[in-house]
């Protein structure tokens, strides 16, 4: 590591250690006044309530500490807010601030779930609006908002299939999914007892259709379609692959993680799809990096609909709102009361916000992303040359030749001050590189990551070994990935090991 960066790295700013260490022993970040009653004594005073005296080793510690440890923290992470997460497949878009102040509006952040419905009658509203919204976008029947992600919303979805045949006697024994599909179809599948079938994609990432006439048997329940695919290419014959398995009794599931690349432009409903979940965590603008939370809300046609789970949003009489969970038909209950609330408040003040801009927000996307692909074209390789939607998959292919793959090349990214792309997805391309810049970016934005993977390029040719020992100016450098999974640290000791430096 050259010298100017270790000096940086040994700045505290960048070699914060654990609080538990800056503690010494009767600092505190308060002073209070002398008494001026008479003491007494807190144990007695509070008897059962009192709870003794304190946590053993907390830190003591200043103000100005406590704040500087939090605040250098907080610098360590990449964020929305610092520059582009090109992170493909997971719409890392920018959130609006004034949906994180609606979400927190007393009266819809302090509302508790077991509140009788006659008091809940505002939230309930608001979740019939975002129900009319998502049904006005997707073009379908009927919606649940209940999901609490896109894996989620597939299970459901899938388990509303299945009820579907089951009512007409047999449930059947198969699941169709593309090799371009997202990993958690097959999983979906499974869990929801279906074998899966694999299908190939045409050279072009496409359905070969009449491959797939012959693959839709009387066994199989539906078809898991991801438009547009994990390539980013829209699937255009979505409409005829709908007449196929329809023509065989059999359903289709679309995907619809990728909304951002058609809200406001096409309706999935329109197309002849049964049964999709959005995922208004990437769409609509929920800030997920990290984990969550988030919403998978599955819209389905009318046949679907008395399988739902419960409960249901009715409108009774006088425009009162129920939920409803007597429901003879109903798969039950997928999640706890509504659904991720929060999140839906974000969704639907994003929605309002935009109104028919959301099909501005989806032409700028699928803009950025051609962009991107147009500038990067023959820097990198391109195996699948359909228009791009809203996001643009090239391979290492080029770089391979140097030593260089497609991760050392995210790493070196870092160097450059930008969240990594997706690395080694979608599978059947061998080494992706997975850009998706959403309609956040500007187009200067836009161009410093260009600049910088045209960087990165003449640097694994002329220097490959730098870019494949990145990255060079973080804290630390490449982490065993699973261990901080598999074996996280959570508690400190009194007296246990100090945090350790970078190297
Ligand atoms: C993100 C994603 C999912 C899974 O959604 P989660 O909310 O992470 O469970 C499914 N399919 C596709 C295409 C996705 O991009």
């Amino acid at each position: 590591m050259n010298d100017n960066i270790k000096k940086v790295l040994r700045h505290p700013t960048q070699s914060e250690g654990l609080i538990f260490e800056k503690s010494s022993p009767g600092k505190r970040a308060f002073d209070l006044p002398p008494l001026d009653v008479p003491p007494v004594d807190a144990a007695k005073a509070l008897g059962e309530f009192h709870r003794g005296g304190g946590v053993e080793g907390f830190p003591e510690v200043s103000e100005i500490e406590v704040l500087r440890h939090f605040t250098r923290l907080s610098t360590w992470n990449y964020a929305i807010d610092l520059g582009m997460y090109p992170l493909g497949s997971c719409t890392m878009k920018y959130n609006p601030r004034v949906n994180e102040f609606v979400a927190r509006l007393a009266g819809l952040a302090t509302e508790h779930p077991y509140q009788p419905q006659e008091l809940s009658q505002g939230c309930l509203k608001i979740l019939q609006l975002l129900e009319k919204c998502l049904l006005e976008i997707t073009g379908m029947d009927a919606v649940t908002l209940q999901p609490a992600a896109g894996a989620q919303g597939e299970l459901t979805g899938i388990l509303l299939i299945r009820a579907h045949h089951e009512k007409l006697g047999n449930p059947r024994k198969t699941v169709l999914i593309p090799d371009s599909a997202h990993g958690t179809n097959p999983a979906t599948a499974i869990i929801a007892g279906y074998q899966v079938q694999n299908i190939k994609s045409s050279d072009e990432g496409q359905i070969d259709i009449a491959r797939l006439v012959e693959q839709v048997t009387g066994d199989v329940a539906a078809l898991m379609l991801t438009n547009p695919s994990t390539l980013g290419i829209f699937e255009q014959r979505i409409a005829e692959i709908a007449k196929v398995l329809h023509a065989k009794g059999a359903l289709l599931y679309m995907d619809g993680a990728n909304m951002n690349a058609l809200a406001g432009v096409t309706r999935p409903g329109d197309l002849g799809v049964d049964v999709m979940h959005l995922n208004l965590h990437k769409t609509f603008s929920t800030p997920h990096g990290g984990g969550g939370p988030g919403a998978g809300p599955v819209a389905t046609k009318k046949i679907l609909e008395p399988y739902l789970p419960v409960p249901v949003l009715v409108e009774k009489e006088g425009g009162r709102l129920v939920l409803d969970y007597h429901r003879k038909e109903s798969i039950g209950r997928v999640r706890a009361f509504g659904g991720n609330f929060g999140v839906l408040v974000r969704a639907l003040a994003y929605i309002l916000a935009y109104g028919p801009g959301v099909r501005q927000a989806t032409e700028d996307a699928v803009l950025n992303a051609n962009y991107i692909r147009k500038h990067l074209e023959g820097v990198f390789d391109l195996p699948y040359t359909r228009p791009s939607m809203h996001e643009v998959v090239f391979s290492d292919a080029l770089q391979k030749k140097h030593g260089v793959n497609t991760m050392d090349i995210a790493k070196r990214l870092i160097d450059y001050g930008f969240h990594p792309y997706t690395t080694a997805f979608p599978l059947i391309v061998p080494g992706a590189l997975m850009i998706e810049p959403t309609e956040s970016e500007s187009k200067e934005e836009c161009d410093l990551f260009i600049d910088a993977m045209k960087s990165i390029a003449r640097e694994a040719e002329a220097d490959p070994e730098v870019v494949k020992t990145a990255p060079h100016t973080t804290r630390v450098r490449r982490l065993d990935e699973v261990a901080a999974a598999r074996k996280p640290v959570l508690r400190w000791k009194p007296g246990g090991k100090k945090s350790e430096a970078a190297d």
